[in-house]
């Protein structure tokens, strides 16, 4: 286990009041910032004076006193130099591969991963940019070690693979990454506290704010945590992808999200316990149950070895019901009788969110890719909630699964 500990490392961070005193920072809601004298404004154009250094601001799109708070905050979770947030998740994504390739590059990807990124990389890069990818089994070190080549600027990883729960080897990513001169992106959109990337040799971590880390499914938003270097690179008044692309987080966006991650420990521990429990309790069952907190699991291990103590396995399992038929009776059946959940695609919600992984959020990969994958086409995916007792969750979920005879 890491010796990290995200709890600690947030708690650490200077605490933040609002302008009169009160317990939570204000928020700065103005798009421009005054200066007190006209020297000072081409001294920030220049870069001689930012947040850090004298605490002047320029334009909104460029650092924001409160979004750049929120950045710090996720930046000491990960236990990260530097952070920024951006609109969505995919902006985070989207801005730091555009900053880490030009034209003609190359990156290293993952098979399984995110849908919307899948078609990033297949089909938006390719074709808007000029920027190809090899996609690799996570965990085939030998083909990801095959698939560099002189112009590859990014090994780009999830942390758990969505919806198999193929758990990455970061350190040994990090080793090979860094052996060709390649920067490391992680997406930890799935595992915010349980792992910390950049802790175990990652270079760039990116969130999906929109799911565990906001909690509520109200907010959609986005985060790049790195280096200070790489984050002022970001925001580069004539390079930066997030400056020029334009994907900034507005300050009460920010300040929402805020409020969110003094409890995101407690949630993640939550959520993980359940998951543990509904998981067990299905395999017991003996059906085809995905979660790398199972024994079972052939990553777990690798995942406990990785994993910062305390946050569990995770929030996420999945279940294969035979057919995508069986599956979509299975989860109408435990929304609309028994009050399991909701059909719906995300994740990280305090209501459990179920989703057929082949014909919603994996729906942008051929199904070619999905076999090679293993998304089986009635993987039902299932991102368990707090809210409801245990025991209430279990018998719902036994009564549905003998309605629609996935068990006796
Ligand atoms: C949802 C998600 C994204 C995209 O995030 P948005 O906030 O919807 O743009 C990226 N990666 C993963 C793993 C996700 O689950």
């Amino acid at each position: 286990m890491t010796v990290f500990d995200p709890i600690k490392s947030f708690a650490d961070m200077r605490h933040e009041f609002g302008e009169h005193g009160g317990v939570n920072m204000s928020i700065e809601a103005s798009t421009t910032f005054t200066v007190l004298t006209a020297e000072t404004m081409p001294e920030i154009f220049h870069g001689q004076l930012g947040p850090e250094a004298g605490g002047c601001y320029l334009y909104g799109r460029h650092f924001n006193p409160t979004v750049y708070v929120l950045g710090r905050q996720i930046a000491a979770i990960e236990g990260a130099q530097a952070g920024y947030c951006t609109a969505s998740g995919l902006a985070a994504i989207s801005a730091t591969l555009l900053q880490l390739c030009n034209s003609g590059d190359h990156i290293v990807a993952a098979d399984t991963i995110y849908g919307g990124t899948h078609a990033l990389l297949n089909e938006y890069l390719p074709a808007k940019a000029n920027i190809h990818s090899t996609r690799v089994p996570v965990d085939n070190h030998d083909a990801i070690r095959a698939a560099f080549k002189p112009n590859t600027k990014a090994l780009y990883v999830e942390s758990i693979a969505n919806p198999t729960m193929v758990v990455a080897d970061i350190p040994k990513l990090a080793e090979i990454a860094h052996e060709h001169s390649v920067k490391l992106v992680v997406d930890n959109t799935f595992t915010p506290m349980i792992l910390s990337p950049i802790q175990l040799g990652a270079d760039i971590v990116v969130h999906s704010m929109t799911k565990f880390i906001n909690g509520a499914s109200d907010i959609i938003a986005g985060a790049v945590c790195a280096s200070t270097e790489f984050i002022q690179q970001l925001m580069d008044l004539h390079t930066g992808s997030l400056m020029l692309l334009g994907p900034t987080m507005d300050p009460k966006v920010a300040a929402e999200v805020s409020l969110r991650l003094p409890h995101l420990a407690i949630r993640m521990t939550e959520h993980s316990r359940r998951a543990l429990a509904v998981a067990q309790r299905l395999d017991e069952l003996g059906l085809d149950v995905i979660y790398p907190g199972l024994e079972s699991h052939p990553h777990h291990a690798l995942l406990n070895n990785q994993r910062n103590e305390g946050f569990g396995f995770g929030g996420l399992l999945a279940l294969d019901a035979g057919s995508e038929s069986k599956a979509f009776e299975l989860m109408e059946t435990l929304q609309n009788k028994y009050h399991f959940g909701f059909m719906a695609v995300s994740l990280g919600f305090f209501d459990t969110l179920m989703s057929c992984s082949g014909a919603s959020t994996s729906s942008e990969m051929s199904e070619q890719a999905r076999q090679e994958a293993g998304i089986a086409p009635g993987l039902v995916r299932l991102s368990m909630g707090l809210t409801g007792t245990l025991d209430q969750r279990h018998e719902q979920l036994e009564s549905a699964l003998r309605d629609v005879k996935l068990i006796k």
